[in-house]
């Protein structure tokens, strides 16, 4: 609960981000930490308000509001205030097995149902979150921590993003053998290959967890591509149970004219080899497919186009525009999106303030779809165009994209990116298990139940709900883990 008169001392702060035009030459994060005075102060504003939301995690309207791992926010606000940091992780770790990833990249739907934010800026969460896991490995009290028992089980998990890092280390505690399976050359599925470096560092943060899950017993097999190079019959052969953490990594393509031109990629194309040449390379600039010097186009307004946006600038691009469907976003809640519901407003994130910082401007534009690119005499894109659209009510009461004619316009253009969403997960090792399907082509699994139709196979995470975020990934981890582990052993004291 913090101080009870705290949220009447103290304005919110968070922690400056190094400045744009300074963190776009490197490739390291652009966080800077807090004095721990500070922090305490942070933490002395959560009020004692009685019924607390932050830690809910109850879905309204479609969006998460709440903390959908339930962390106990009161709780370590209230540590911190009072300066007890070790006690404060130990409340942190009982809900969630990697704040580092959270402290960094969750958009923190606990701040949006804040209570003191019904009229007061909330209480800064996501960043006490991140200087206690902070502290934790700084003073050493992070170490690996094997069960003291094992029950001679073996779990395969298939993917190694945060659902199946979560179920692994959850597994492993409870005694049973653990093998991560992933198709990459490298752990960590999008916290590897997909979250830029400069907002989550790959070696420094995800191997050291991921080393310290080795240092527990989680054995990985990489470049392990399971229904593809390594059979699931194999699979099922050689493990008692197997939970399925694959992702939903197709992306969504456009079917505009000359698509086919050079040049245009899906989003995670750029990112996964922008990361490999940073991890590889020492720089992203070394990227195969790089942005220097060329203008910029980006189809897709949300944070996968922000990433894209952030990594074009540091490999020097031209020019930089994001380009998107939907109506900009209003500065304050609208009267159908009340407190504690996700707050719909307009974000101005990291990728927009550099771009802001670097042109004189936001380089998003709204309302706005692609008509067709244009390609070169050598087949390589040099520019698109685009058209204006109003979303009106279809005969069928839809609401849909109208193009406005006259408002066609053509922009430069030598790379674009589609960061427009994806569809699904792959179907191979789907297909192998003859797992069912729902309607948009995700595992047919309830959610915290995590069975699949096939005895003994579960799924969890974004090839079980779609893409998502890290949070929800953690907390599908940790449920799937609990019911294979009830499956293996007929009782569970997995949370
Ligand atoms: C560019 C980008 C930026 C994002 N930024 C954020 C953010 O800032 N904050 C946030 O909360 N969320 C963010 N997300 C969403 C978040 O990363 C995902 O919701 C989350 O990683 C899902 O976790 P997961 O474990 O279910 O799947 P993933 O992280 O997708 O991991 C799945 C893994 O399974 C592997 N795999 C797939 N099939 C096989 C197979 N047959 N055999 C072996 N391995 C296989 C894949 O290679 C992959 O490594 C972002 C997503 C993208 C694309
Ligand atoms: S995991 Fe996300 S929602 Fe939960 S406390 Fe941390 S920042 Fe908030």
């Amino acid at each position: 609960m913090g101080k009870p008169t705290g949220f009447l001392e103290y304005l919110r702060e968070v922690p400056a981000d190094r400045a744009p035009l300074e963190r776009v030459r490197d490739w390291n994060e652009f966080h800077l930490h807090m004095e721990e005075k500070k922090l305490r102060n942070q933490g002395a504003r959560c009020m004692d308000c009685g019924v607390p939301f932050c830690h809910t995690g109850k879905l309204i309207g479609g969006m998460a509001s709440g903390c959908p791992i339930n962390n106990l926010i009161p709780e370590f606000n209230d540590l911190v205030f009072r300066g007890l940091w070790r006690e404060a992780l130990e409340r942190l770790h009982k809900t969630n097995n990697f704040p580092e990833f959270t402290g960094r990249v969750c958009p923190a739907p606990c701040e949006g149902s804040c209570v003191l934010g019904i009229n007061n800026p909330p209480v800064t969460i996501k960043n006490i979150e991140y200087s206690i896991i902070e502290k934790g490995w700084e003073e050493g009290w992070v170490v690996p921590n094997a069960p003291a028992t094992r029950t001679g089980k073996k779990v395969a998990v298939v993917g190694s993003g945060p659902a199946g890092l979560s179920a692994a280390a959850q597994l492993n505690a409870a005694g049973h053998a653990v093998t991560v399976f992933e198709r990459a050359d490298r752990p960590g599925g999008l916290l590897m290959y997909g979250i830029p470096n400069m907002k989550l560092d790959k070696k420094a943060v995800v191997l050291r967890r991921i080393q310290l899950l080795e240092q527990e017993g989680v054995k990985f097999v990489c470049n392990a591509n399971i229904g593809v190079t390594h059979s699931v019959a194999d699979l099922r052969r050689d493990f008692d149970a197997i939970v399925l953490c694959t992702g939903a990594t197709l992306g969504r393509d456009l079917k505009a004219p000359g698509r086919e031109a050079a040049g245009i990629h899906l989003a995670m194309e750029f990112l996964t080899a922008s990361t490999k040449a940073v991890l590889d390379q020492g720089d992203g600039c070394a990227s195969p497919i790089n942005a220097k010097d060329k203008d910029v186009v980006v189809i897709g307004g949300g944070d996968t186009g922000t990433d894209c946006v952030g990594t074009s600038l540091r490999q020097g691009c031209r020019s930089v525009t994001q380009i998107e469907i939907m109506a900009k976003p209003p500065l304050e809640r609208a009267a159908n999106n009340p407190w504690p519901e996700w707050p719909k407003t307009l974000k101005i994130d990291y990728g927009q303030e550099e771009a802001a910082a670097r042109y004189g401007a936001d380089p998003r534009v709204y309302l706005t779809t692609v008509k067709k690119f244009n390609a070169d005499a050598t087949g390589r894109v040099e520019s698109l165009v685009t058209v204006e659209v109003k979303w009106e009510r279809n005969a069928q009461g839809a609401f849909v994209p109208v193009e406005q004619p006259g408002t066609e316009k053509t922009r430069p253009a030598q790379l674009v990116l589609l960061a427009m969403g994806f569809l699904g997960p792959e179907q191979a090792p789907i297909q192998a298990l003859g797992l069912e399907t729902d309607a948009r082509s995700n595992i047919k699994a309830e959610h915290n139940v995590h069975a699949t139709s096939v005895p003994g196979v579960f799924a969890a995470g974004d090839c079980r709900r779609g893409q998502s975020l890290v949070v929800w990934a953690i907390n599908e981890g940790r449920a799937a883990a609990r019911e294979c582990d009830r499956y293996l052993m007929g009782a569970t004291s997995l949370p």
